[in-house]
């Protein structure tokens, strides 16, 4: 597969360090807030990533964090610390803050078919591994004291800026990052492993350390995070284009300063999602999130399609009018593939099957063009091949692609004397077609049960000489 790698900017052959397996690394949320639907691109994106290197049969190990030490985030532009100020607003503590929004990402990522990383890492279950590499980076001269805080010495690298092609406004970021106008530091990119100097009198979270009561920089969270679960050599390393710098530039400063070898062979970043009045972000402007998508009508897995049908290093500009289109055409989409259900029986083309496997192949080879692995469905669609060779390849497909098609397109089959099944919510459609399975299994009071929440969603349903129907009640 050919991957554009953000240290090279250029497309790469992707080539994992083990042959047949990948150590894949993912910088999780900052716990203070829902996640917005800007950072589910990301994670949606990476996601697509995940399952089609799993898709080529390669094994992959994924970790990410959770960010639950207060930190400036990459939005970087309050200086406070988002856990104590998200604690704050809640009136909660921060461990309560972290837990509750720890779960609506993970609650929100299972809407989108984002599948879980196979590990997943607490920044504070992790104090004494961040501790002890400090300490190692203080005894190797990389990092040193002053005003109470470590700092990591960025004058003692070869090369710091990594990621080369930054623009004025970004180093200026990077910059505030950190302590504020810190007159301790040596340099002016330097960043703070340990602080033990809060703004904050009433800061919640401390751990003792050898260098007082304090608590761990954002970045060296996932450097040892990172290097305990999947080694010394990482071959992929995930995350939104704005934490290119400075936080996955002070990562590789520090991973590689440690460890004293090239660190992560791949950088893969995912570019912004922007609103009309620029990038969406938690601090400023709109802040969309999946629950509000659904309290509108739509279906997060229209939100995923949306997100599909651009490549994943352009930014994206959402509006609501994009999005209706996305859901105009993901209903016709799934309407083109709902009849293939009628008549299943009939071979595989093989021909057919190869030819089109190929051009699905091609598409996600080529830097993970997911809207061209979209077309290749229309091709699909077009194909002269029977509804088993089709059924037979968007499934495949669709294990990359997470939409769940199929079982959509199966709803939509189960009640075609229902009218537009179009206009009726995907919730009450896998209702239906899940009692449907009831009554075939004769379970007939679980199909009673289902058709009581169906109503409750304000839906009737009815067997009909053509099939099931279902109507909006009133
Ligand atoms: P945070 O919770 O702020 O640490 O961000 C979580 C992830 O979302 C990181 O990988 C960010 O780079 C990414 N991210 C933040 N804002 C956006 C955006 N508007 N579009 C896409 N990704 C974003
Ligand atoms: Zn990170």
């Amino acid at each position: 597969m050919q991957l554009y790698n953000s240290l090279s900017h250029k497309k790469e052959e992707f080539i994992p360090n083990e042959a047949g397996k990948v150590s894949m690394y993912t910088c999780g949320p900052t716990v203070y807030h829902f996640a917005h639907i800007g950072n589910l691109r990301s994670y949606i994106m990476e996601d697509v990533l995940e399952k089609y290197l799993r898709f080529t049969g390669l094994d992959v190990k994924r970790v990410m964090n959770i960010t639950d030490v207060g930190h400036l985030t990459s939005d970087g532009d309050t200086g406070d610390d988002k856990m104590l100020k998200g604690a704050k607003r809640e009136h909660k503590t921060v461990m309560e803050i972290a837990k509750f929004y720890t779960d609506a990402f993970f609650a929100d990522c299972a809407k989108l078919n984002i599948k879980t990383p196979d590990v997943v890492v607490p920044a504070t279950t992790y104090i004494d591994e961040f501790i002890r590499v400090i300490s190692s980076l203080m005894d190797k001269g990389y990092a040193y004291e002053a005003g109470g805080n470590i700092y990591f010495d960025t004058s003692k690298l070869e090369k710091y800026y990594v990621f080369g092609d930054f623009s004025e406004e970004d180093l200026e970021v990077g910059v505030r990052e950190g302590v504020e106008e810190d007159g301790n530091k040596r340099n002016k990119a330097d960043f703070v492993l340990w602080f033990t100097k809060s703004k904050f009198d009433d800061q919640e979270l401390k751990w003792e350390s050898p260098w007082g009561v304090g608590y761990p920089g954002w970045h060296i969270e996932c450097s040892c995070i990172s290097m305990k679960n999947l080694g010394e050599y990482l071959d992929l390393h995930c995350g939104g284009i704005d934490n290119a710098f400075p936080h996955h530039t002070n990562e590789i400063a520090q991973s590689e300063a440690y460890l004293g070898h090239k660190w992560c062979n791949y950088w893969f970043h995912v570019h912004h999602l922007n609103t009309n009045s620029g990038k969406m972000s938690k601090s400023k402007g709109e802040f969309l999130t999946v629950s509000l998508l659904e309290e509108k009508g739509y279906d997060p897995l229209v939100y995923r399609y949306f997100c599909l049908l651009s490549h994943y290093r352009k930014s994206l500009v959402f509006s609501w009018e994009n999005l209706d289109n996305a859901v105009t055409t993901f209903n016709k989409l799934i309407a083109k593939i709902a009849p293939l259900n009628q008549d299943k029986s009939g071979e595989i083309d093989k021909a057919e099957y190869d030819r089109l496997y190929k051009l699905f192949t091609d598409a996600l080879d080529n830097d993970l063009n997911t809207a061209m692995g979209i077309t290749v469905l229309y091709d699909v669609l077009k194909s002269k091949a029977n509804a088993a060779t089709k059924l037979a390849l968007i499934a495949e497909f669709d294990k990359v692609l997470g939409l769940d098609l199929i079982k959509k397109a199966e709803a939509k089959a189960a009640a075609p004397a229902g009218g537009n099944n179009a206009d009726i919510p995907a919730e009450v459609l896998e209702l239906a077609e899940q009692r449907k399975a009831a009554r075939k299994e004769k379970n007939f009071a679980l199909a009673d049960e289902l058709r009581d929440k169906i109503a409750a969603l304000g839906y009737e349903i009815k067997e009909t000489r053509q099939g099931t129907a279902i109507n909006k009640i009133g």
